[in-house]
C-alpha cells in the first residue's frame, strides 16, 4: 500500500498552495517518518528516500514507513541551504513558528508531522564529502540511550552532539529537529548522506543499507540486519567537534572521511596563494574523520569540516 497526501507549505500571488508530498507505505505500526532536506542543496537525501521507498514498495512492510520530501521547496529550486524568502536556517527554528516568516512556518509545518505518532523519525541531510553518519543529540533525556543504540544499529558511525560543547551550541544545534522531538518522548536522529557532488552508487547504496537495517532493528521490515563492510564503528563513543582554520587560505586534505586519527596528527593544511604551509589542521585527541572538505577556501576561521572525538 502505497498513499501519497499533499502537505500545503505556503501560497503562492494566484492563490495556488505550494505542497510537498507525504508518501505513506504499510498501514502496520511501528511506524518511521523520513523527512527531509530542509537544506535546499542536500539533495542526495531524497535519491536515498527514493531508493529506500523502491525497496518497501517491493519487499514490503510488516510496520509503516513515511517520507515528507523537500519541505525548504524553494531552497530545492535555488539549492540554498537557508529558506530564500525568509533567509532562514529552517533547522535551528525548530518547533518553528506560523507568524514569524516563511522558514518559521515551514519548521512548524515539518514538526506537527513528525509530533503525529511516529515511533521514530530520521531528519535527512547531505554534510558535503562525508561518511554516511548518524548524528544524535545528547539531552540528558531518557530516550538518549535509545536513540544512540538506534544509531548503532545502522552499522554507520555514531557522532553525538554535546550542547555543552561551545560550537556546537553557537550553532544553535539544540533547536534542530531531533532534539524538540525528543523533548516531546519522539525518537530521532539526524542522519547525514554525502552531498549530492560526492555520492556515488557505493555511497548511495550503503546509505540505503543502513536504514534498512535501522527499519529491521525497529520492526516496521522483517529482514535481518547486516552488517556494512564499508565503514568502520569504532567501539568507542564519539563526540562531534568542528574543525576550522584561523587564517584563510586553501585546503588540501591529508585524511579522507572516514579515516582515524592520532592526537596531534595532521589532518589537513592551509596553504597561502603560493602553497606556503598557513596552518596545520589538528585535533588534540584521537579520532574520526566525518566530513571534511577537499579542495577549496577556508574562511578565516573557517570550517574545514567535522571530526568524531573519542570520548
Ligand atoms: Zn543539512
Amino acid at each position: 500500500m502505497v498513499e501519497v497526501s499533499w502537505i500545503p507549505l505556503f501560497k503562492l500571488l494566484n492563490g495556488e498552495d505550494v505542497r510537498i508530498p507525504l508518501v505513506r507505505i504499510g498501514d502496520g505500526s511501528p511506524r518511521i517518518l523520513f523527512t527531509g532536506p530542509v537544506h535546499g542543496g542536500e539533495v542526495s537525501t531524497i535519491y536515498v528516500m527514493w531508493r529506500l521507498m523502491e525497496y518497501l514498495s517491493s519487499s514490503g512492510v510488516s510496520g509503516g514507513a513515511d517520507f515528507l520530501i523537500g519541505p525548504n521547496y524553494l531552497g530545492l529550486l535555488t539549492a540554498s541551504r537557508n529558506e530564500p524568502l525568509s533567509n532562514i536556517n529552517i533547522n535551528r527554528v525548530y518547533p518553528g513558528l506560523e507568524k514569524a516568516g516563511l522558514g518559521r512556518s515551514i519548521a512548524k509545518t515539518v514538526f506537527q508531522v513528525a509530533s503525529k505518532g511516529y515511533d521514530f523519525v530520521v531528519d535527512m541531510h547531505a554534510a558535503g564529502n562525508c561518511i554516511p553518519h548518524i548524528i544524535v543529540d545528547r539531552l540528558g533525556s531518557d530516550l538518549d540511550r535509545e536513540v544512540y543504540s538506534r544509531g548503532l544499529s545502522t552499522g554507520l558511525p555514531v557522532v553525538i552532539d554535546s550542547l555543552d560543547v561551545d560550537e556546537i551550541r553557537a550553532d544553535m544545534i539544540g533547536d534542530s529537529l531531533p532534539p524538540h522531538l525528543i523533548r516531546r518522548g519522539v525518537p530521532a536522529f539526524t542522519y547525514e548522506v554525502p552531498g549530492p557532488e560526492y555520492m556515488d552508487e557505493s555511497l548511495l547504496s550503503i546509505s540505503v543499507r543502513a536504514m534498512i537495517n535501522l527499519m529491521a532493528g525497529l520492526g516496521v521490515v522483517e529482514e535481518e540486519p547486516r552488517r556494512i563492510d564499508e565503514v568502520s564503528q569504532p567501539g568507542r563513543a564519539m563526540i562531534r567537534r568542528i574543525l576550522s582554520s584561523e587564517h584563510p587560505g586553501l585546503v588540501e586534505p591529508f585524511k579522507k572521511a572516514g579515516e582515524e586519527f592520532r592526537a596531534y596528527e595532521d589532518i589537513a593544511v592551509v596553504k597561502d596563494l603560493l602553497g606556503n604551509v598557513m596552518e596545520r589542521v589538528r585535533y588534540p585527541g584521537d579520532g574520526m574523520v566525518i566530513s571534511i572538505m577537499r579542495m577549496g577556501v577556508a574562511r578565516p576561521h573557517g570550517y574545514i569540516g567535522y571530526v568524531g572525538v573519542y570520548e
